[in-house]
Parts: structure tokens; sequence; C-alpha cells
């Protein structure tokens, strides 16, 4: 089975996370907003109201996600479906030219912010040439590869049923596809201890093999 993951938003806690991917091999795609990046580390919400998150600056980038994949996430992360269209297009185009001209990766997905779409939006991403774009909905077993420009992951990397839901993948012999926030960790050393062996188990599975999401539309 083929299994992929994804993290949104550029923290400075994706440090924290690609260690972890580095020493069990694993693949990942980072969807990033290039435009709320800065030359120093911005603050940006409170987690929990107590957890100040702190966004990567434009400079580590590079560095911190050397080896794995970028996808876009909008310049500045607006909610594409309430926006002017032509800002909208704008956003996603921007985007993936900084994608290209920063990492040299000509091809990615990307991801809504806040998961938020419509059908129009839909078109605006197909048109800036984006390979897919993830939605915050879940799949049934089967991803809908069948419809790139709103693809669901199977489930939230916190998801309750998560290994349920990836055992009944691996019956089938499917695709597993999951997607976070590191943020979403924070002040939770037990979280990241769980998260550790999580993808340690995903690696180790003789059954599984990792790849990144763009690879499931392969051109
Ligand atoms: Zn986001």
């Amino acid at each position: 089975m083929r299994i992929m993951q994804c993290w949104d938003d550029g923290d400075v806690d994706d440090i924290r996370l690609v260690e972890i991917l580095r020493k069990h091999g694993a693949r990942a795609t980072f969807n990033i907003n290039p435009g709320g990046f800065k030359s120093t580390r911005r603050a940006a919400h409170k987690f929990k109201g107590e957890y100040q998150v702190y966004r990567l600056t434009l400079d580590e980038m590079p560095q911190v996600y050397a080896g794995f994949c970028i996808g876009g996430h909008t310049m500045t992360h607006p909610l594409l479906d309430q926006i002017d269209p032509d800002w909208a297009f704008t956003e996603l185009v921007e985007c993936k030219r900084y994608i290209e001209k920063h990492f040299g990766q000509t091809t990615c997905g990307m991801a809504y912010p806040c998961g938020a779409y419509s059908d129009a939006v839909k078109e605006l991403v197909s048109k800036a040439g984006y390979l897919y774009s993830r939605t915050t909905k879940n799949s049934a077993l089967e991803l809908n590869v069948d419809d790139p420009m709103a693809l669901h992951s199977n489930c939230h990397f916190l998801a309750p049923d998560f290994w349920a839901k990836f055992d009944a993948v691996k019956a089938m012999n499917g695709d597993f596809y999951f997607w976070g926030h590191t943020f979403e960790l924070m002040g939770d050393d037990a979280r990241w201890q769980s998260l550790d062996a999580m993808i340690g188990r995903l690696s180790d599975d003789p059954a599984t093999e990792w790849i990144d999401v763009r690879d499931l539309f392969a051109r």
C-alpha cells in the first residue's frame, strides 16, 4: 500500500517534525504560504490561547524542508471562496511561482486554506497549474483521485480512528493519506512521542511505501 502525509502552514515546529521524518525515512509534503513569511520568525495565532505559534522565515525554509515535497497553500492564507476571483487567482499563481523559484519544484499540488473552496475556486486552481488541491474533508476508504481539485485525505493525524482507517485501507491495498499542523502538538511532549511512534510504525510496516501526494497524479 502507498502512504502519504502533508503538513500545512510552515510552522517553526516543522523543524522537530522533519527530524522525526528523516529518522524514519518518511516522505511528506509541506504546504506553505510564502506571503505570510518574513525575514524573522513571525508570530501567528496562539494555539489553545496559550502557545504562540511562529512561522519559519523565508530564508530557513529551503534548508528545513530539504528533500521534502513542497505544496502551495496560497500566498497569504485567505478563504478562497470568499474573495474576489482575480485576487484568488493571483494568490494561487504567485505561490506556485514562488515554489518553482525557491524550491525548484515545477509540479506541485496545494491545500485549501481552512479547507475553503467552491466549484469556481477549483477551476482557478486547475488553471493555475496545480496537480491537485487537498480539502479538510475525509474521504471514504478509497481516495477520490477522480476529483483532484477537491482531494480529500483519509483523516487528520490526530483522528481517534486513525489506525482503524489505516488497517481498513491496508486490507484493500489502497492509498492512505493523512494531514495536520505541527502547532497542534505544542506543549504536549507525549503527543510528539506518539507522533514519532506513529511515523515509525508506518515506516516499518513491510506493507507500506511512502510516496508524495503529487505522485498520485504524476504526469
Ligand atoms: Zn492553513
